[in-house]
């Protein structure tokens, strides 16, 4: 298991009060958020653990990946031409969670969470980046367990079998109920793709606000997933 531990990270104020709806809050509380921001600044450590991984046993609804069985009909034929993939766990590191905003601040509380949020994308940016250079990799799409039906959240159980002590290495805990502490972090696998996959492609959730693109009716059917 490979670990990034070296993620830049340079927030900008203004950007998080913006995000936070903070920009035009009054003196005091702007005055506290900005303390708390510098206060992250000091202390935030975004990282990531990633592994290669060969693809092996393609069956018709799973493949194996370092000889652990994983169950998903689109992941399946996703790495239909893939012989190798990323696994990864990003976070936003265990050092923001030790911050916290003054007790019952809701909307300092919410502009902590914009910067535990900000670390992350930071993560992943910074291993996608890393994967890119070190392998020479052209385009690439992901899957996270759980973000579709055909691949449940309880695979991350295996995918943290696959990568190893992930919570002794970024401090990243999986519980029983399959939720990761620090709760803004991020599991999934890389693979190099000629077409660009989205899974928001397959998903029917209605009013998602993270949803990065329409529901494709004709792609699904040629997943299997729609008769
Ligand atoms: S639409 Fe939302 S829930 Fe569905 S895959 Fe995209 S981000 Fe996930």
């Amino acid at each position: 298991m490979e670990t990034l531990d070296n993620t830049p990270f340079h927030i900008d104020p203004d950007e998080v009060l913006r995000r936070a709806h903070l920009a035009k809050a009054d003196a005091d509380t702007t005055h506290t958020a900005r303390e708390l921001i510098e206060q992250a600044q000091q202390v935030a450590r975004p990282k990531a653990v990633y592994e290669v991984c060969y693809v092996e046993n393609k069956r018709p609804d799973s493949v194996e990946l370092a000889g652990i069985t994983f169950t998903s009909r689109v992941l399946r034929v996703n790495l239909d031409q893939v012989e190798c993939i990323f696994a990864y766990v990003a976070t936003c590191g265990t050092e923001l969670t030790e911050i916290s905003a003054p007790a019952g601040d809701i909307l300092l509380d919410y502009c902590l969470d914009v910067i535990k949020e900000m670390a992350l994308r930071a993560a992943l940016q910074h291993l996608s980046e890393h994967l890119r250079a070190k392998y020479a990799l052209g385009q690439t799409s992901q899957m996270n367990p759980g973000s579709l039906e055909d691949w449940p959240i309880t695979e991350q159980f295996k995918l943290f079998e696959l990568l190893g002590n992930v919570e002794e290495v970024v401090g990243v805990r999986l519980t029983d109920s399959c939720l990761m502490i620090p709760q803004k972090s991020v599991s999934g696998i890389i693979f190099p793709t000629e077409v660009r996959f989205e899974s928001c492609q397959l998903c029917q959730r209605e009013n998602c606000p993270s949803r990065q693109t329409s529901f494709d009716p004709a792609l699904a059917q040629r997943y299997g997933l729609e008769e």
